[in-house]
């Protein structure tokens, strides 16, 4: 199996590149925030309670998030392996993730961070925010909150997979294609 980790801060690009390495490599895309946003548009339990949190860009619980990717994860036996895309945020759920792997005789086997600087970052999401109507990336302190998050709290799970020697970072601003290219050329030499 080929499991990846699309790592990086909000804005970093990581559902494009997605897009694409799916159709590559013909993964089974699991997006943390768009499985809770398509909860929240069924208005289900789950999608009530998960709104109160990214309404503020703070992180929805981890046993809430665990449990919901498990869960994903469990449904999807038959696929050559995942992307997980905006998962895992925090040191536990690094840690679920690699005990959940490791009880399916699997492992993550690289972690690709998209690296982009914060002005570009508050720049892409604000942009984003007019187009999408995601109310996440229309206000300046969301997405501010949504960055010092993800400097403090999800920024330490690149020491834990990097003392595995699966992390690697990926320049994340120009064309699409040569951020695509950068990717696949790192996911080539793995696999
Ligand atoms: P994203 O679409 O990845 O930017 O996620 C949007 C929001 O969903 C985040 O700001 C969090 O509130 C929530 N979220 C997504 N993934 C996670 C996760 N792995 N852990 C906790 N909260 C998450």
């Amino acid at each position: 199996m080929l499991n990846i980790i699309l790592f990086g801060p909000p804005g970093a690009g990581k559902g494009t590149q997605s897009e694409k390495l799916i159709e590559k490599y013909k993964l089974k895309h699991l997006s943390t925030g768009d499985i809770f946003r398509a909860n929240i548009k069924g208005a289900t339990e789950l999608g009530t309670l998960a709104k109160s949190y990214m309404d503020k860009g703070q992180l929805v619980p981890d046993e809430v998030t665990i449990g919901m990717l498990e869960s994903e994860v469990n449904k999807n036996n038959d696929a050559n392996g995942f992307i997980f895309d905006g998962f895992p945020r925090t040191k536990v759920q690094a840690e679920a993730l690699d005990n959940l792997l490791k009880s399916k005789s699997t492992s993550i086997t690289i972690m690709l961070a998209l690296e982009v600087e914060e002005e570009e970052l508050k720049k892409r999401l604000l942009l984003r925010g007019k187009d999408s109507g995601r109310a996440d990336d229309q206000n300046p302190d969301v997405i501010q909150k949504r960055i010092d998050v993800y400097n403090n709290e999800t920024s330490p799970v690149k020491d834990y997979f990097t003392a595995q020697g699966k992390y690697k970072g990926i320049h994340g601003i120009g064309e699409i294609n040569e951020i695509f290219n950068s990717l696949c050329k790192e996911i080539d030499a793995v696999k």
